[in-house]
């Protein structure tokens, strides 16, 4: 069977209530950063899915009324008419290929801080608000509940001008106050919205119900539901009170948008689940209960599974985040049987990352990822050549590998140097860390690509100096050398006060680990400076393998950077249990005769823990020495990029390789003036005031 008919039940259409997906493939809400502070990007961002193929194209979660400001973070809003017309531009981008566009509306209830609106924060009962600030929400009357639905419904009204197609009503993540209203740890009420599932469902039915009435005629009406908290008998189970919904409200809505919660449940990292399709078991329930189609998630990349998803009859639509993010043309790669050009998700959130710090979506995968419209970026297109220039890029990490493939792609000669018996770099040896073997990805899609082009050539086991590169004569130098862990203890935290390293116990960085050279014995300390995944994983290593091992940071959380990708907590836990001392607020001084000093961060209080190896984690040194040594012949190019240029994340360094391939003679003032193109607000006053 051709790869196109074994998956032609992915091409089929899909009818939502009043209107028609052309296919299965789904693309559901999620967060880009941009929203209502970036409409322009957003927009772009939204019709770069529907080109490559996505049958629906949802928003992000789209505020609907200032009781809901998720300020600072930058989701959508339409809070009232004036926030049409950037939706606008979104509903035009989908609809330009033919796909539907979807819009999240939401009541963030005590989610939302109203940080900006400075409105009174509502829940369905007295509550703190869902943050760590000293701030209550209010309980909702009856008149706040009545306001609450009829925001809802002209909400409805508006999005539907905008040019959407499909509706939300949405009770999911914990975040939105219709499914707080479900919940009987937030929803103590005794009057018809508490009490029983029945009240407690009462809210979400109406919203249902009045969003039908308003735009069911035209509009399709989704419902995202999450049927498991995953807190066992302390939350909603899928087969307790979720089923319970479901039965309740099931051909209600149009369209079933399932999941589990919270968040860091439904987007899980392949870190801490590695397999795809880990929702399966907890939302195939809901098709045996309504005629309306559904729709899930879980990381839902691999064509076979999708197929085996729809013949099981687990869902009707392949819902998909993170896949369209790492591959926006996933569906046409589908269509065209073209599997292996998949640009797969490894999983490691760090597109979660930039919505929670409020700026522009970035991927690992896919480096064009947040820069459609500010740099014109297309995820498959790149200039061709301009010239019939050849190119010599050094190094084999992700940097280099993205700078070959899209040297190569524009059709120049490119030449890939390796030192290593495998390319990959530092990808290739973090993915065989615990539990982060899908970072393989990132090399394999590269490398599969590279091997298809006649014009690349990779030479492994070629560590080059300054006179192998002169006499390969090849005059555009692209050096993606990487960089290498210090073994001094500096960083951050100790760049006043380098610690004292007397020799008295071995000393090991994360390049000795990786390369297998691990410390004999126990206890050993790991200091990290750096507050990303390295130091965490390495001491579950380590504690694996049956060593004592003493987890100190300066920072009051293990991993503090995890916390962006969804994942602290898990970090933290996993290291409890597999019994790591773990010595947050300390700063190291030193390790001498056989003892570490660790300072109190605030007390500076030293405590001496014995120790028989110590692993540094705190910053690392660039490898520039060939930079170095190039720097004055006279090379028409030398370029240092990837964490050559600046040590940095995997997702930085293959976004430096792209951005080399790309700016690859261009004019240098017009790279230079062309940085990116900004979403500066309008300084026209609404209502004419000034
Ligand atoms: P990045 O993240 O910037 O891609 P990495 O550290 O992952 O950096 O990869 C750098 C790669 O460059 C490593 O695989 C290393 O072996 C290779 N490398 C470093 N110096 C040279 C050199 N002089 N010649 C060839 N390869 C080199
Ligand atoms: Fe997947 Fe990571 Fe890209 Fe997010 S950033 S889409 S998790 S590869």
């Amino acid at each position: 069977m051709s790869d196109s008919s074994r998956y032609s039940v992915l091409f089929e259409p899909v009818k939502i209530g009043a209107v028609t997906a052309p296919n299965r493939f789904y693309q559901v809400p999620h967060c880009n950063g941009m929203g209502h502070v970036r409409p322009r990007g957003e927009a772009a961002n939204r019709g770069m899915k529907a080109a490559g193929g996505w049958g629906v194209v949802a928003t992000q979660e789209t505020e609907i009324h200032p009781t809901s400001d998720v300020s600072p973070f930058a989701e959508n809003r339409l809070w009232d008419a004036a926030d049409i017309p950037a939706l606008r531009l979104m509903t035009d981008a989908v609809h330009e290929h033919g796909s539907l566009a979807a819009i999240e509306l939401v009541h963030n209830g005590n989610h939302a801080q109203n940080l900006l609106s400075r409105a009174p924060i509502l829940a369905p009962s007295d509550m703190s608000v869902d943050y760590p600030i000293p701030k209550q929400a209010r309980a909702m009357d009856k008149t706040d509940i009545r306001n609450l639905r009829r925001w809802h419904r002209e909400a409805a009204l508006r999005a539907r001008d905008a040019g959407f197609d499909i509706i939300y009503v949405y009770a999911g993540h914990n975040m939105t106050i219709a499914q707080h209203f479900m919940l009987p740890h937030m929803n103590q009420r005794t009057d018809e919205y508490g009490g029983s599932l029945e009240n407690r469902v009462r809210l979400t039915r109406e919203l249902l119900e009045e969003t039908h009435e308003a735009v069911g005629d035209t509009c399709g009406v989704a419902f995202r539901f999450a049927v498991d908290e995953m807190l066992g008998a302390d939350g909603m189970q899928a087969q307790e009170e979720g089923r319970a919904v479901v039965e309740m409200l099931a051909e209600l809505p149009d369209l079933w948008d399932v999941n589990v919660c919270e968040w860091a449940n439904d987007s899980v990292t392949t870190r801490f689940q590695p397999e795809d399709g880990y929702q399966n078991e907890y939302i195939s329930f809901v098709k045996s209960l309504t005629t309306k189609p559904v729709v899930g998630v879980g990381r839902l990349g691999n064509p076979d599974l999708m197929v085996s998803m729809i013949g099981k009859g687990i869902v009707d639509m392949i819902g998909a985040a993170r896949p369209s993010i790492a591959d926006p043309f996933l569906p046409n790669k589908i269509r065209e049987g073209r599997i292996e050009d998949i640009r797969e998700c490894i999983g490691c959130n760090i597109c979660v990352s930039a919505d929670s710090l409020a700026v522009s979506i970035r991927c690992t995968q896919n480096p064009t990822q947040g820069e459609e419209w500010r740099r014109g970026w297309h995820p498959e297109v790149i200039a061709p050549k301009a010239s019939d220039a050849e190119a010599l890029v050094v190094g084999a990490g992700p940097a280099g590998l993205e700078c070959a493939m899209q040297l190569a792609r524009r059709g120049y000669e490119v030449t890939l140097a390796e030192a290593g018996v495998e390319p990959g770099g530092r990808v290739a040896r973090e993915s065989r860390l615990p539990g982060l073997g899908a970072w393989a990805r990132v090399v394999d899609y590269r490398m599969h690509d590279l091997s298809q082009r006649a014009n690349a050539r990779l030479f492994m086991e070629s560590a080059l100096d300054a006179e192998q590169v002169g006499e390969l004569g090849i005059p555009h130098v692209f050096l993606a050398t990487g960089a290498h862990w210090r073994a001094d203890g500096i960083g951050r935290s100790t760049l006043r006060r380098p610690p004292v390293l007397d020799g008295s116990v071995p000393v090991f960085t994360p390049d000795d680990l990786m390369a297998g050279r691990l410390p004999e014995a126990g206890p050993v300390l790991i200091y990290d400076d750096d507050h990303g995944y390295m130091a965490g994983v390495l001491a579950e290593q380590l504690a694996q393998a049956g060593l004592e091992v003493i987890f100190a940071t300066p920072e009051s959380i293990v991993s503090h950077f995890t916390t962006l990708t969804l994942e602290q907590h898990r970090v933290q836990a996993r290291l409890i249990e597999l019994g790591v001392d773990i010595r947050c607020n300390h700063v190291l001084r030193g390790v001498q005769s056989g003892q570490a000093h660790l300072a109190c961060s605030y007390s500076d209080r030293v405590s001496p823990v014995e120790c028989a190896a110590a692993v540094l984690v705190t910053e690392r040194r660039r490898e520039t020495a060939l930079y170095d040594a190039l720097k004055d012949s006279g090379l028409a190019t030398l370029e240092l990029i990837g964490d050559a240029a600046m040590p940095a994340l995997i997702a930085d360094a293959v976004y430096s390789g792209h951005m080399a391939a790309r700016n690859f003679e261009r004019d240098p003032a017009e790279v230079d003036a062309d940085w990116f193109r900004r979403e500066i607000p309008s300084l026209t006053v609404e209502g004419g005031r000034s």
